[in-house]
């Protein structure tokens, strides 16, 4: 089974993306162009990627007090991704785009994920420019929004800083009118802006000749304060070079490189700490970084979440991408290395010649878990990006359904193969033994690159609490209403299938479950958020069980692929689904011991 092989299962077969092409704005797509476009991708990722990904581990990026330097291979791997044409893939034809659905060009960018996880600097450059299409004024979206999508210029998100990360509402960077004519610049409301920005991913490189930095920052009050909580955040555009209406480069902007930060995994992209008009490059002989506000005043965290919600499906994308990329590497092992003999008769014969690890039931167990986590995290992401497409080239009904789809899903999107792909990754070691545990081999990496998952996008923690504090009582509980329709149209759909029927009671059950316990939840409040995480892990076990459901009842053919499937399926239904019941009767509990116990204690 080869990863296009399940990536065509899952668009054509699973999710139909073919009938996407009755939608005006695909109306020029079919089939083969589809086709024509993961083939595209998945030949640069084979040819320009993949040969590098350990390169770009060993190779960190460096400072050498003037600029920032990368492998040659990352430019070239950026430079061939660009050209490829995919920066604006689902963009429309007057932006210079292909009008392709989201769906298909996730599925395509899923090959640079398996291929080389941290090389270039796409996934924020697009979020970048589509927060700007969506919040931006056609000014905003001329200048900037298209220079991005062109690959000229690259994008960052500037949100943390290093006294604030989960808690967005302590941040301190400050915004100031810059002078009395600041509502006249072209480029939208012109301030200075001063602070320091952490951890900002392609904070600095030379591979684009632009850095359009997204900035959180407050803009005080009449008497100098910084308005308290998120009501004070605003957002601005800062670029690295001050450009004109033209988009022609002009002076360095006061944003200065403070250092790069050195990780346990995904080296291939910088990582930085920037200062933000500390006067390092003073503009128009004054300190203070030029910035141009995107949307109101004060509304700075709301337009922030139309690229926090694209980037957190991102990176459940790039979770389960890593942990494809340490199932095929261990698969491929297992299928070489010999090891020992079986059990039973002459298993115990030293002249007998040795097996295939492949074939101890204990490395199949192994493979078979991280195929059920990979491949079903694979089918997570590609339907939240087929409500993505609903979402913009829906029905008015369909939208609806699909945004409420995706407001309770994109914190499992984002935290499910966050954790379970890491866990793969951490079976993928194991397949290989001790050889695993070297630089010889490439899955210590791919476990490397997985741990940044769990924390950057909002941590584990944040999101667990993010969906039992808010996303299952949004809307009255309408949201959780709809994932439960649909999760129970599947049920149904099992129920008519011979040899699902105790996989559709398993998972109707599991469902109940989950809800019975939200609602106890509920009731009691400071029970729910100590247990959050057992309950972000309880939904996310369910909602797989439903997704590999759904996948199984498209799996009816014969053929190596579709048996694979129905087994993956089955396996996880009867070993991982399981889980669920405990993690809910830990919530259920509401037990305090950690909470209650006095800090001397620990
Ligand atoms: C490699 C990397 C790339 C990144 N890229 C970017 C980027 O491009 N742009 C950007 O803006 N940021 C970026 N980040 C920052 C990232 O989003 C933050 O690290 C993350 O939000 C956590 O913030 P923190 O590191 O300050 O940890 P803290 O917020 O201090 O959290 C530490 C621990 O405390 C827990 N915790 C904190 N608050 C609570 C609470 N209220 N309830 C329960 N538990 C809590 C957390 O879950 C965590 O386990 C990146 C980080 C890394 C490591």
């Amino acid at each position: 089974m080869t990863l296009r092989a399940v990536i065509d299962h899952l668009l054509y077969r699973w999710l139909q993306v073919e009938n996407l092409c009755q939608r005006e704005r695909h109306a020029d797509h079919n089939r083969q162009t589809f086709d024509a476009v993961l083939d595209t991708c998945q030949r640069i990722a084979h040819d320009k990627f993949a040969p590098y990904n350990r390169l770009i581990d060993t190779q960190e990026p460096r400072f050498d007090g003037e600029r920032v330097v990368l492998p040659a291979a990352t430019h070239e791997a950026h430079r061939a991704y660009v050209e490829s044409g995919m920066l604006a893939a689902a963009q429309t034809y007057e932006m210079g785009g292909m009008q392709l659905p989201f769906t298909v060009e996730s599925a395509a960018n899923a090959f640079f994920g398996c291929a080389s996880v941290s090389m270039g600097a796409h996934m924020l450059t697009v979020g970048n420019a589509n927060l700007l299409m969506a919040h931006g004024t056609p000014m905003q979206q001329a200048v900037f929004a298209a220079h991005e999508f062109n690959g000229r210029w690259a994008g960052t998100m500037c949100l943390s800083e290093p006294q604030a990360g989960s808690s967005l509402s302590d941040i301190v960077t400050r915004a100031e009118p810059d002078g009395p004519d600041h509502e006249q610049d072209p480029l939208g409301p012109r301030y200075r802006l001063r602070g320091h920005k952490m951890w900002i991913s392609n904070g600095d490189h030379e591979l684009t000749e632009n850095i359009v930095h997204l900035v959180l920052a407050k803009i005080p009050d009449s008497q100098g304060q910084l308005v308290p909580g998120t009501r004070g955040i605003s957002l601005f555009i800062v670029p690295k070079f001050l450009v004109d209406i033209r988009g022609q480069l002009q002076e360095r902007n006061d944003v200065a490189l403070a250092g790069l930060n050195h990780k346990c995994g995904w080296r291939g992209t910088v990582n930085t700490l920037l200062n933000f008009g500390e006067g390092r490059y003073p503009v128009r002989g004054q300190a203070g970084a030029i910035g141009y506000r995107v949307g109101e005043v004060g509304e700075g965290l709301r337009c922030m979440f139309h690229m926090m919600n694209e980037a957190r499906i991102g990176v459940g994308m790039a979770a389960t991408m890593l942990g494809m990329a340490g199932y095929l590497a261990s698969l491929d092992y297992a299928r070489q290395r010999p090891q020992g003999r079986l059990p039973g008769p002459g298993g115990k014969d030293p002249q007998s010649p040795m097996v295939r690890i492949i074939e101890h039931a204990d490395v199949r167990r192994m493979l078979l878990i991280q195929k059920a986590y990979a491949e079903g995290a694979l089918a997570l992401e590609l339907y939240c990006a087929r409500l993505v497409d609903e979402c913009h080239t829906g029905s008015e009904p369909q939208r609806q359904q699909a945004q409420q789809l995706l407001e309770v899903l994109t914190p499992i999107a984002k935290s499910w193969p966050s954790e379970w792909c890491l866990e793969a990754n951490s079976l993928a070691i194991q397949v290989h033994g001790g050889y695993g545990y070297t630089r010889d081999f490439p899955v210590e990496q791919y476990w490397r690159d997985n741990r940044l998952n769990m924390i950057h996008e909002g941590t584990h923690g944040i999101q667990a609490q993010d969906l039992l504090g808010r996303k299952v009582r949004m809307q009255g509980g309408q949201v959780l209403q709809a994932l439960g329709e649909r999760l129970m149209r599947t049920v149904n759909q099992a129920k008519n299938q011979p040899g699902w029927i105790e996989q559709a009671d398993a998972l109707s059950q599991s469902w109940s479950e989950l809800l019975a316990t939200t609602h106890e939840a509920g009731l009691q409040p400071d029970m729910g958020l100590p247990q959050a995480v057992p309950y972000l892990q309880a939904f996310g076990h369910t909602v797989l069980a439903w997704i590999w459901l759904d996948v199984a009842l498209t799996a009816d053919t014969e053929g190596a692929g579709d048996q694979g499937r129905r087994a993956a399926c089955r396996f996880f239904f009867a070993h991982e689904l399981p889980k669920a019941k405990t993690w809910l009767a830990s919530v259920s509990l509401g037990d305090r011991t950690a909470v209650d116990l006095p800090e001397e204690a620990f």
